[in-house]
């Protein structure tokens, strides 16, 4: 399965949705998060670190200054925001690339801000409707595993 969509009608849900794909996820995997401001990034990343088995009392926040949070769950997790990036240099010289397919799972908000990336990736496009509900397109990218999307989407339909 290349892509699949699915909506969530509130905060909880798509916690508990980043929770199960963190929970099916195996490194080396790239997860880039795109759509706007309160779209669900944030929650979304911290269900995913948490179903990576990063404790619950490990703080998991958008690291909007310091562009990367690095967690320990049963893999590392590397949490971006490129929300303030100032360009590709910037990137570099936070050794990116190494993040992005190396050891872990690296989640990435405001992956609008990335021009390309040479890696295998799931893309997750996070979209607000009406009041709580939020559309969330997954799209395996560049030679990603799709079997993550078909498992997600198989214990999405037995709850
Ligand atoms: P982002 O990181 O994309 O800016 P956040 O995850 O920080 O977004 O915030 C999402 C906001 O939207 C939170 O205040 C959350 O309570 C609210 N919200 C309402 N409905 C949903 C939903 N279905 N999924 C995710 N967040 C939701
Ligand atoms: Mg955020």
């Amino acid at each position: 399965m290349h892509q699949w969509q699915v909506e969530t009608d509130s905060p909880e849900a798509t916690f508990a949705l980043g929770q199960r794909l963190g929970r099916l996820a195996t490194p080396p995997l790239l997860i880039l998060l795109r759509g706007e401001l309160g779209a669900g990034k944030t929650l979304l990343a911290q269900g995913l670190a948490r179903g990576l088995g990063v404790p619950a009392e490990v703080a998991v926040h958008s690291p909007t200054y310091t562009l990367l949070n690095h967690y320990a769950g049963r893999c590392p997790v590397y949490h971006f925001d490129l929300y303030r990036l100032n360009g590709a240099d910037e990137l570099e010289e936070l050794g990116f690339d190494e993040f992005a397919h190396g050891d872990g799972v690296a989640l990435v908000e405001w992956a609008e801000r990335l021009d390309r990336t040479d890696f295998p990736h799931l893309d997750i496009a996070l979209e607000i409707l009406a009041g709580d509900r939020r559309r969330l397109q997954l799209t395996a990218r560049g030679g990603a595993d799709e079997r993550l999307l078909r498992q997600l989407a198989a214990a999405g339909s037995m709850e």
